[in-house]
């Protein structure tokens, strides 16, 4: 048999004459993101590189079938394919989390979150406003009942942690159907430390008694403490809903273990597959037994037919992440970050929390005069892909930021290390201290527009270059 790394070349490159036989644009774009995504130093906390087996596995014709239901419980005929497919994806994924239920259906993390709201809903109000009415489902209720019923589901209370305390705009941020459907209330961290306080989202959840406290973040870079939360949520009758989009890798790979492996503690567990995880494009549900009916409802009641190509590349990733090597992976990426913050600290700039003990690294790039917005786009120039992101009570608002994000998932899966995470930062700090705030067309200052001196950016380039070099986007892969 061919090595895999030839077989995978022969595979893209055949694929894309493929393509380019209808459409030659999209191949050429196809080749393209690939050059830039090997050029370039990925540093969004959020973005991975999934292995060739978990892309290659997207690109069949399970894309084709429609299997709305569950195993063995579908709304289509033929789907015995798909219920093999998906049986393999939720046994792996109840092995890999140690749970008791996965839903492996969601199309992404926001309705893997929206199973999870409406499973919730299902299990606390409807099912017992069903019972209470002798009703064994929606359809037999009087119109009359059904108004109460909807009112009831429309007004709910939700706890989540606010966005630029780094929460997730599904966690009840008001533009958000969250932020809509729940009478929401968030909580923050500490204005001096940045952490979280416990004792606040205590007294937070007494003082509004949600049935939904939510844990779980995008920009936060520390460690949350669930059995606490847990305890919290025990204590005001809330059902502790845990969303671990970012930080499943590590929770898959045992880094987080005990009080900060959500899943023992929490009743329902939501997760992207394609961040830390290293899977495909996609969300989960994770939930207990008392749960698991009602998740099971995740189509029809917010979802439609599964994306069974994509159930089955989640199944390839989770087999991928059952492997000792994605503990060693885990753990690097965690490392990783501390060198990184370390980087950074060492050269004077301020990092929220003073520091990670994650994945993720927020850096306050007020001191150096740049909002997040200029910092972003002065790193882009360099080949330095981040985001800007909110830092706790920011003065600039979500859209130009004091902050840039960063996350070591995708440079560790391509093999950096604590030197390089050293040298990112410094090259980072380098962009920073060189980049000045520019000026409006009017003169006046500007959040977004900024100068960096001739040639810096090229040298940037250069200097991650070698990096890069080193360390190769899918070593081996040529395209033809
Ligand atoms: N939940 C959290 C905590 C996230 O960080 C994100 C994505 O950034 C999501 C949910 C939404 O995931 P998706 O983009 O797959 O809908």
């Amino acid at each position: 048999m061919a090595d895999l790394t030839s077989l995978t070349s022969s595979a893209y490159s055949q694929a894309l004459e493929v393509i380019a036989s209808v459409e030659p644009r999209i191949a050429e774009a196809t080749r393209k993101e690939l050059a830039d995504q090997r050029s370039s130093l990925k540093l969004i906390a959020s973005e991975n590189y999934a292995s060739p087996a978990v892309l290659l596995t997207m690109g069949t014709w399970f894309s084709d079938k429609y299997a709305e239901g569950t195993v063995g419980h579908r709304f289509y005929a033929g789907c015995q394919n798909v219920d093999t497919v998906e049986t393999i994806a939720a046994e792996h994924a109840r092995e890999l989390f140690g749970a008791e239920y996965a839903y492996v259906q969601p199309h992404s993390g926001i309705d893997a979150n929206l199973v999870a709201f409406w499973s919730i809903l299902a299990h606390r109000v409807e099912s017992p406003a069903l019972e209470k009415l002798g009703a064994r489902g929606v359809n037999e209720l009087t119109d009359v009942d059904w108004e109460t019923l909807r009112h009831e589901l429309g007004n709910q209370r939700l706890l989540g942690m606010s966005l630029d305390a780094g929460g997730h705009l599904t966690h009840g941020f008001r533009p958000n159907i969250s932020g809509k459907m729940f009478h929401q209330q968030q909580y923050g961290t500490d204005p001096v430390t940045g952490l979280l306080d416990y004792d606040v989202v205590a007294a937070k959840a007494r003082e509004f008694k949600p049935l939904i406290l939510v844990a779980g973040y995008s920009a936060y870079p520390r460690r949350v403490d669930f059995a606490k939360m847990r305890e919290i949520a025990d204590e005001v009758g809330a059902t502790l809903m845990v969303d671990m989009a970012h930080f499943a890798g590590l929770v898959a790979g045992k880094v987080f273990t005990g009080d900060e492996d959500p899943v023992p503690h929490a009743h329902v567990v939501t997760s992207t597959t394609h961040k830390s995880l290293r899977g495909p494009r996609g969300g989960i549900v994770l939930a207990t037994e008392e749960y698991a009916p009602s998740v099971d409802r995740g189509c029809p009641m917010v979802l439609g037919g599964p994306l069974s190509h994509v159930m089955a590349a989640k199944a390839v990733a989770f087999a991928e992440a059952r492997q000792d090597s994605f503990k060693t992976y885990a753990q690097q990426v965690a490392d990783n970050a501390k060198s990184l913050a370390e980087g950074f600290m060492k050269r004077g700039a301020k990092l929220v929390t003073d520091g990670t003990d994650n994945h993720i690294v927020l850096v306050d790039v007020s001191g150096f005069g740049l909002t997040g917005r200029q910092a972003e786009s002065a790193l882009l120039d360099a080949g330095i892909v981040t985001n800007r992101n909110s830092v706790p009570a920011d003065p600039n608002g979500a859209w130009y930021t004091s902050g840039v994000r960063l996350g070591t998932p995708a440079l560790t899966t391509r093999g950096f290390g604590h030197d390089e995470f050293d040298n990112v930062a410094e090259l980072i700090v380098h962009v920073l201290q060189n980049a000045e705030a520019g000026t409006t067309k009017a003169g006046g200052p500007s959040k977004a527009s900024y100068l960096l001196p001739d040639g810096l950016a090229d040298k940037v380039k250069a200097a991650s270059a070698e990096m890069l070099d080193k360390h190769p986007l899918y070593p081996g892969l040529e395209l033809t």
